[in-house]
């Protein structure tokens, strides 16, 4: 028997970024384990992905190629070989192509973070075609740009020194689920006698293991960070030296804050003064007592009306305390913003004709389903779906599913599996996971470029989504030599040549040794240095007023609250969000039975006096509904969830949930103040006990 281990990568959409060792025995990947030498994976690995063979040997996985023999949404297809999908596809795009090439969408996202099999040969081939560009909203981009409008990029505190804090704030965000390699550091830093305070209406895994529990309404984020500026103002806890050294528009962010009083922020965000006024107390004290005050922030905190306004107000926090000084100090949403990735040559920006419209991916309920006009262009008509689940995803589910449903659309889709999108496609095309194919790799929570080695051959027929795309631009006659390049050749270009030979580093050097950390100092903004266009972190930000906004931390309440719409509410009381389940990553992972399993089936959260006046016992089914749909799920009477507040963990499969549904049934497309993103956190509903 033949056994090697092979270096790897997580793919998953999470900061954690794993470093795998991958055990192959005879051709069959018989493990996967963290690697111990890597700094932060340390050796260890979520559940979820310690069980990544038996996703990759999964009896379900697709193996062939397929064509719909049903109808769509029935999943009935049968086996085609490689020419006839592809001479398919081919013949449907072309016409369309040279007709209006804008009616081509691509549709993906995150379910490999890989450069190369994410988005590389598979943007060359939609930027050839001229096709209408993808806005990869659906995740990060209120908070993304709410922080860089404030500190100038997606850089913030190392992963690697979060264990030296002495107060650690986890806001909005659940990382004994989602981000378990800081979990690890925010333990250690308890142990040595950090506290650590959650900030979330529910009280997840991860707030119930801090010492205190701050549970705010859903969206009030933005006005709990002002009222706490108003407090550190009002009490002088500032470090006055680095305001006016590192910052910009003191001045006014103080009037601002002033409106910030504790009892307005307390009544706003339904919690006491009292935790208004200590926990800005604790935070100003500790930073003057010159301790590292670090805050991880996370996406929970933007998914809401104010959501980019809610991150902007918390990366204001750290400047004024002095919190940068010190390396364990700060503030961090992302670290993506470090790595010196070069897209536009990976992705060759420079192949697009004209610049073509922009599709929101947020929005694909709507935009499916509009008719070709002047200011929207032409109606979609064909959609390749990759790296992306959007029937179980995206938000206002119901539309979504019309729009896939429409007999003249047609749907291409590239999966590992049969999942909810792959039963509206017309042509189905078995991709590679992470173990068949090679990537390379950068991180949203720590530092290390990392390579992805394929340890084992293609299952069946599949075939690495470059590949696909490769034989895709041959069939529609493409004969740019750039996609003719190998996927070693694109990790080539991955990253800036420049900086990368800055680090005395290549590509084929960061396959063999499997990461390569960054050079970035230890405190980023110790001494100023911010990437905004004043070089300061900016309290007042003249690009947000050019771009029309509030250029002063202001707080926005939801679309759908009690004090924000009453008329909603008098019909949808109960405010609900959709947070990660621990086992499921997005919509990854549900179908692998012994996730599923450990998951149960799905659950909403709701609190005793919230049940108790709809006769709601702990297990009743219940209906979660309001105008834009319903799902159905079992109650679990906990006081977890904050009186007014149901938690329905997510993402399910809609078709191995017990009604065919899930959460986003009854999510919005209503998009965030900045960055064009989702508000799946900013939802009422109502909730009815259903009849045995
Ligand atoms: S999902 Fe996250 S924690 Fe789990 S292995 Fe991947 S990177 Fe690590």
């Amino acid at each position: 028997m033949t056994t090697t281990q092979v270096r790897a990568a997580c793919p998953l959409d999470c900061p954690d970024t794993c470093a795998l060792l991958v055990t192959v025995e005879d051709g069959v990947a018989t493990a996967v384990k963290g690697d111990p030498d890597h700094p932060t994976t340390a050796g260890v690995l979520c559940t979820k992905v310690s069980r990544y063979t038996e996703r990759t040997y999964h009896e379900d996985r697709l193996l062939y190629p397929l064509k719909r023999v049903g109808k769509k949404g029935e999943g009935k297809f049968e086996r085609i070989s490689w020419d006839e999908a592809l001479d398919t596809i081919a013949a449907r795009l072309k016409p369309i192509a040279e007709r209006a090439p804008e009616a081509i969408l691509p549709y993906s996202y995150c379910g490999t973070m890989g450069l190369i099999q994410g988005e590389s040969m598979s943007s060359r081939f939609f930027n050839q075609i001229g096709a209408s560009l993808l806005d990869r909203t659906i995740c990060a981009m209120a908070g993304a740009t709410g922080y860089k409008y404030t500190i100038g990029g997606s850089i913030g505190t190392d992963l690697e020194q979060f264990q030296n804090a002495k107060l650690l704030i986890i806001w909005g965000g659940n990382p004994i689920a989602s981000n378990l390699h800081f979990w690890t550091r925010a333990q250690e830093a308890k142990r040595n006698g950090a506290k650590l305070i959650a900030i979330d209406p529910y009280r997840s895994l991860t707030a119930e293991k801090c010492h205190q529990h701050i549970a705010l309404l859903p969206g009030t984020d933005a006005a709990l960070a002002l009222g706490m500026m108003h407090v550190l103002i009002k009490e002088d806890l500032l470090d006055h030296d680095y305001i006016a050294q590192y910052t910009l528009g003191f001045e006014e962010l103080k009037q601002r804050a002033a409106e910030w009083t504790p009892e307005r922020t307390a009544e706003t965000c339904g919690i006491t003064v009292e935790e208004v006024v200590e926990f800005a107390r604790l935070y100003g004290n500790t930073a003057r007592a010159g301790e590292p005050v670090a805050i991880r922030t996370n996406y929970g905190v933007q998914r809401v009306r104010g959501g980019g306004m809610a991150v902007r107000n918390i990366a204001c926090l750290p400047a004024l305390v002095g919190a940068w000084r010190h390396p364990a100090g700060g503030v961090q949403l992302s670290s993506s913003g470090s790595f010196p990735t070069n897209k536009p040559r990976l992705q060759r920006t420079d192949l697009l004709k004209k610049i073509p419209r922009t599709i929101n991916m947020t929005t694909i309920g709507d935009d499916l389903l509009r008719p070709a006009s002047p200011s929207f262009g032409p109606a979609v008509e064909a959609v390749i779906v990759y790296n992306s689940n959007p029937l179980a995803i995206a938000p206002d589910s119901d539309k979504v599913m019309r729009g896939f449903l429409r007999e003249d659309l047609f749907t291409v889709v590239l999966e590992h599996f049969q999942t909810d999108t792959v039963d509206y496609a017309d042509i189905v095309l078995p991709a590679t996971t992470q173990l068949e194919h090679m990537d390379a790799h950068t991180s949203y929570g720590h530092l290390y470029m990392m390579a992805n080695n394929a340890a084992i051959a293609p299952m069946g027929e599949s075939k690495p989504n470059t590949e696909i795309f490769r034989l895709l631009a041959a069939k529609m006659g493409f004969d740019d030599p750039c996609f003719k390049e190998s996927d070693d050749e694109l990790a080539a270009q991955a990253f800036n040549a420049q900086d990368v030979r800055a680090m005395g580093f290549d590509w084929d050097a960061l396959k063999q040794k499997g990461w390569q950390k960054l050079n970035m100092p230890a405190a980023p903004f110790a001494q100023g240095g911010f990437p905004t266009p004043s070089g300061k972190c900016e309290f007042y930000s003249a690009q947000m007023k050019a771009d029309g906004l509030d250029p002063l931390p202001a707080y926005l309440p939801p679309y759908e609250s009690v004090a924000s719409n009453p008329e909603l509410a008098a019909r949808y009381p109960l405010a609900m969000i959709s947070p990660p389940a621990r086992n499921f990553l997005n919509s990854t992972f549900v179908n692998v039975k012994s996730l599923r399993s450990a998951e149960g089936e799905p659950h909403l959260d709701i609190h005793p006096e919230d049940s108790a006046t709809r006769g709601i016992a702990n297990g009743d089914m219940v209906r979660i509904f309001n105008d834009r749909g319903s799902f159905v799920a079992k109650a679990r009477v906990t006081d977890k969830a904050r009186a007014g507040l149901v938690v329905g963990l997510s993402v399910w499969w809609k078709k191995l949930a017990t009604d065919g549904k899930n959460a986003n049934e009854v999510t919005s497309q209503q998009l965030t103040d900045m960055g064009r993103a989702p508000t799946f956190y900013d939802t009422l509903v109502q909730v009815e006990r259903v009849a045995a």
